[in-house]
C-alpha cells in the first residue's frame, strides 16, 4: 500500500476535527490529558465545512464572547525535519538513509513518517481516503481534497498515487463498519453538545464532563439520559 512509503501528506495538511470518544480514547490509551494534545478553535481559525455540518460548535462560559462557537481538532505542530511546516503532533518522522528514487525531487522522498498512535488514531484517520454513501450502506474512495498548504509546500500533497478499489479489498468490511460507528459517534456528539451549549460550562470543565458522560451510555429501564447529564454536575 502507497502509506508505506509515503511522506504523510494527510498527517500534515488538514486541520482534523475529532469526536470525543477518539479524545477520550487516546487520553486513556497514552495516559495524557486532552489540553496535550487537542486545539479547542473557533471556525475561523479553522477549516472543514463539512465537519462543522456534522455537529454543532461548543459554547463556553468563559469564551471571549457568549456567541463564540468552538470544534475540537488534533493539534498540529512545526515538523523538525521539513522546515517551516506543520504535522500532526502524533506524527513522528525520520530521514530515510536512501531517498525513494521514483519520488524524484519531491522533499517526501527523504523521509519516513509514521502515526505514533497508530492503535488508538482517530477514526477518520484510518477511513481516508474513502467517505461513507449518501445511503449509509457502502464506502466509496474520494478524490482527496486539495489542501491550501500545499500552494506553500509540495509536502502537504497528499496520495502520491491514484487510489483503487483493489487496495481496499482485504478492509472493506471493517471500513464500512468503522464509518455507520463514526456516523453514530457524530450523531450522537450533536447531540451531547446542543445539551452542553443550553447552559454552556468553562472550558477546564468539558473534557472531565464528557468522560463520565460518554461512560454512561447503557442506561437502565426507566433512566433518562438528558437527567443524567444533569446529574453529572
Ligand atoms: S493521529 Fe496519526 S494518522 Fe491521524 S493525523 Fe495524526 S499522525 Fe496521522
Ligand atoms: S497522504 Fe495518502 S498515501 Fe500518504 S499516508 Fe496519507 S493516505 Fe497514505
Amino acid at each position: 500500500m502507497q502509506c508505506e512509503t509515503c511522506h504523510a501528506g494527510c498527517c500534515r495538511a488538514y486541520n482534523l476535527f475529532i469526536t470525543i470518544p477518539d479524545v477520550l480514547r487516546i487520553s486513556n490509551d497514552l495516559g495524557l490529558s486532552p489540553e496535550e494534545f487537542v486545539d479547542i478553535k473557533t471556525y475561523g481559525e479553522s477549516e472543514g465545512s463539512s465537519f462543522v455540518a456534522k455537529c454543532p460548535g461548543i459554547l463556553f462560559s468563559d469564551a471571549s464572547s457568549e456567541e463564540q462557537r468552538f470544534f475540537i481538532t488534533l493539534r498540529r505542530v512545526e515538523s523538525l525535519l521539513i522546515p517551516n511546516t506543520i504535522r500532526c503532533i502524533f506524527l513522528n518522522e525520520w530521514e530515510r538513509s536512501t531517498p525513494i528514487e521514483k519520488r524524484g525531487d519531491h522533499p517526501g522522498a527523504k523521509i519516513i513518517a509514521r502515526c505514533s498512535v497508530y492503535g488508538s488514531r482517530p477514526k477518520m484517520c484510518g477511513l481516508y481516503p474513502s467517505v461513507l454513501d449518501a445511503a449509509g450502506l457502502l464506502s466509496y474512495i474520494r478524490k482527496p481534497a486539495i489542501s491550501t498548504l500545499s500552494k506553500s509546500n509540495e509536502i502537504y500533497k497528499v496520495c502520491p498515487e491514484d487510489w483503487t478499489a483493489a487496495d481496499f479489498t482485504n478492509d472493506a468490511e471493517k471500513i464500512v463498519h468503522d464509518h455507520t460507528i463514526d456516523k453514530y459517534e457524530w450523531r450522537f456528539q450533536a447531540q451531547v453538545i446542543e445539551k452542553w451549549n443550553e447552559s454552556p460550562r468553562t472550558k477546564a470543565e468539558f473534557f472531565p464532563l464528557m468522560k463520565r458522560l460518554y461512560k454512561a451510555r447503557t442506561l437502565a429501564t426507566g433512566e433518562r439520559w438528558s437527567e443524567l447529564f444533569e446529574e453529572t454536575d
